[in-house]
């Protein structure tokens, strides 16, 4: 039996950062180190990942230098494909069966986006990486994230963060006071402008009451922790 209805189903957020290692492309070892991560957990916990691109383009920052938004959206959107291609490789390596669903078709290289056989690979066990995003250019794969994790119906949303292991009363590179938040509310994190996620991802959390978690990439373990459930991070909720 490969359906099983109990079991806790995630989606995890992994942005540009964690791909590059800081850096512009891919740094395979940091890859490989977060498909391990993600392997210790296949079998107990369902895994969708939505892959951000920043290590590679963002639009905004490319449509300043000149270029038109949406062809640069573009662009950033294909770099979030090669993070997928990335991670996949990583994670076929540590023995997890994945498949790469894009928002824009490519069909070499990824399944298209077909959110019931998304859900199918992740009941049989498999972990969907998703990848261009929304496809649509002015939106942000923070945004996807909560919408993917709505449409696959996670049980929550995982926010994995680098050089950060939560949600802190301040800047914590600034203010030595700062405390790190246990939980916060959406209305709070709004009314404070807290950019955990941008707003628009923010909003969609809130209004359809999905709860997220902020957490730190930097200590070991930490993604295996995260998608397992325990107490780790922040937890923002309604
Ligand atoms: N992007 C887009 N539509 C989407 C998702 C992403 O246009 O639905 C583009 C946008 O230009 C963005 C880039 O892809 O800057 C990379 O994604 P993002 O900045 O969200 O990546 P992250 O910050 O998580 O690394």
């Amino acid at each position: 039996k490969d359906t099983d209805l109990t079991r806790r189903r995630v989606l995890l957020k992994l942005s540009g950062e964690v791909f590059g290692g800081g850096k512009l492309g891919v740094d395979p070892d940091t890859v490989r180190a977060v498909a391990k991560q993600i392997a210790a957990t296949v079998g107990e916990v369902e895994v969708a990942i939505v892959v951000g691109g920043g290590n590679f383009f963002r639009g905004a920052e490319l449509s300043q230098s000149g270029m038109d938004r949406s062809r640069a959206d573009y662009m950033g959107m294909l770099g979030t494909v090669m993070n997928c291609l990335a991670l996949q490789d990583f994670l076929e390596q540590a023995g997890v069966e994945t498949r790469v669903q894009s928002a824009i078709t490519m069909g070499q290289v990824a399944e298209a986006y077909i959110p019931r056989r998304a859900i199918r690979h992740l009941e049989k066990g498999r972990v969907v990486i998703f990848g261009a995003g929304a496809g649509l250019p002015y939106f942000s794969t923070d945004t996807v994230a909560a919408q993917r994790a709505l449409e696959v119906h996670a049980d929550e949303v995982l926010m994995a963060k680098s050089g950060v292991d939560g949600v802190y009363t301040a800047d914590p590179n600034k203010d030595p006071e700062a405390t790190r938040l246990e939980t916060l509310t959406y209305d709070d994190a709004l009314r404070q402008d807290i950019r955990v996620m941008d707003q628009t991802a923010m909003t969609m959390c809130k209004d359809n009451d999905l709860n997220m978690v902020v957490f730190g990439m930097e200590g070991e373990g930490n993604v295996t922790r995260a998608i397992r459930g325990e107490k780790i991070g922040t937890v923002v909720s309604n």
